[in-house]
């Protein structure tokens, strides 16, 4: 039991989406700590029940109802349950969020995520729901320097938003246009975190390329941004996502050239291998541009890990519209792809385009499935290449899949799994591979 006053109580965050929510969950727990609440790790034991949603797909939407469903049942048991549904979705529905799940106290969107500890305050002392999704404030940044965990790795928000209008995605819909934080301030966050024991720090952004553009007194660059972070002492790595290839300069290869501890791994998306359907998403490049990038990327740095992400049965796609999405796989020999099926979604400009949803459901089926068995076979065969080699890991700790083993990063970003009795989360050994799947390395310690 809790009320107004005393502020206590436990919360409970779950998270669905990319990794600016996960940053944006670890920003909104943080201030309900410094709140006086404790966090924990199962619904059933909070005050506060959140959920941090996701607009890209509809299955991310459905997730987040069938999480609220659940809640529903803890709050017949429990009244006083706090229920708050955050980011893109809250954003994007509004209160019909309170229409379909009755029972939600808070909607909050994607600007609004680090003032929930007031919005806990009031729903506490009044009872009343409260709707915060508008577009005029600025995300707070400052108070993750005074609360928050400190983590061996760490995400920071270098910028928000996305100045481009791709037909298929909600993005610039639930997160508005471009805003970057200032060169200064990120370095000084980055700082700190080194200081309290961070070593390895992502940088993100939606469109993490055109950062600074919007800055005053002067504009800043992506290229810029690295140079500065990277010269943190006691930094060992640094890594940005996402790349767009219509505003990536092959100039910022030289950042990879220059900078040990900028990490050679790139999130680089082509979403098709389609000229025609890229017109059709506004992507704002062809086939031929992004090879070339990719060709300039391995140029710079031979071992450059690439990672993309595919569309498969946008409107229109055709067979042979297909067939230069498996060539660009095929020529790219991306380690890690992330590949899903097309479904229109409200809010796109696909919608007010009239661009139909028009590939058959079994069509799409057929392709994406085709398309990730080849995939799983090419990112396999680039795995087998790196038998023999040493590898620097950054310990994540015990595997997911078999606690009995360790697992890590490569500098490409790649997961590495090795035998060891210690727990090695944290820290920086060798591994030599002994074998490869398509979706990890496995070694042993050197
Ligand atoms: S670049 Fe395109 S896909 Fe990426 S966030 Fe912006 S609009 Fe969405």
């Amino acid at each position: 039991m809790t009320d107004a006053t005393t502020k206590t109580g436990n919360a409970f965050m779950y998270t669905i989406g990319c990794q600016m929510n996960v940053l944006d969950t670890e920003l909104a727990l943080a201030t309900l700590e410094g709140d006086g609440l404790n966090v924990v790790e199962a619904a059933n034991e909070a005050d506060v029940v959140l959920v941090n949603t996701c607009s890209v797909r509809e299955k991310a939407e459905e997730k987040a109802y069938s999480w609220l469903g659940r809640m529903k049942v803890l709050k017949r048991n429990n009244p006083e349950l706090i229920i708050g549904v955050l980011g893109c979705m809250a954003q994007k529905e509004g209160k019909l969020i309170f229409r379909r799940a009755p029972y939600v106290d808070i909607v909050a969107g994607t600007a609004h995520f680090t003032k929930i500890d007031d919005y806990v305050r009031q729903v506490r002392a009044t009872g009343n729901r409260i709707l915060a999704v508008g577009r005029d404030e600025e995300v707070e940044t400052e108070k993750r320097l005074k609360a928050r965990e400190t983590r061996h790795s760490a995400y920071v928000a270098v910028m928000r938003g996305c100045d481009h209008h791709c037909t298929y995605c909600v993005v610039p819909n639930t997160r508005g246009t471009e805003s970057s934080r200032a060169l200064e301030e990120i370095v000084e966050e980055c700082r700190i975190l080194v200081g309290e024991g961070t070593q390895e720090i992502t940088l993100l952004g939606q469109n993490i390329d055109s950062y600074g553009k919007r800055l005053r007194p002067r504009r800043r660059t992506l290229s810029e941004l690295l140079y500065a972070v990277a010269d943190v002492p006691g930094l060992r790595r640094l890594r940005f996502i996402t790349s767009h290839p219509s505003d990536l300069k092959p100039e910022l290869f030289q950042a990879f050239k220059d900078l040990p501890n900028l990490m050679p791994y790139l999130h680089f998306p082509a979403q098709s291998g389609s000229d025609e359907v890229l017109k059709r998403m506004r992507r704002g490049y062809t086939f031929g541009r992004y090879m070339d990038l990719v060709a300039a990327a391995r140029e710079a740095v031979p071992d450059m890990g690439l990672a993309g992400d595919t569309i498969v049965g946008f409107s229109g796609e055709t067979d042979e519209d297909f067939e230069k999405t498996i060539e660009l796989h095929e020529r790219t020999r991306y380690q890690n792809a992330y590949i899903f099926m097309y479904s229109e979604r409200d809010y796109t400009p696909a919608r007010d385009l009239n661009l139909p949803d028009d590939v058959p459901h079994d069509v799409k089926k057929h392709r994406i499935n085709r398309l990730m068995k080849l995939q799983r076979q090419w990112a396999n065969e680039e795995n087998q290449k790196k038998v023999g080699r040493v590898l620097e890991v950054f310990g994540e700790g015990p595997s997911r899949k078999d606690p009995d083993k360790q697992e890590g990063r490569s500098p490409q970003n790649q997961v590495v799994i090795v035998e060891s009795g210690r727990d090695l989360k944290g820290q920086f050994y060798k591994a030599e591979i002994t074998a490869g799947t398509d979706a990890a390395l496995y070694g042993r310690l050197v």
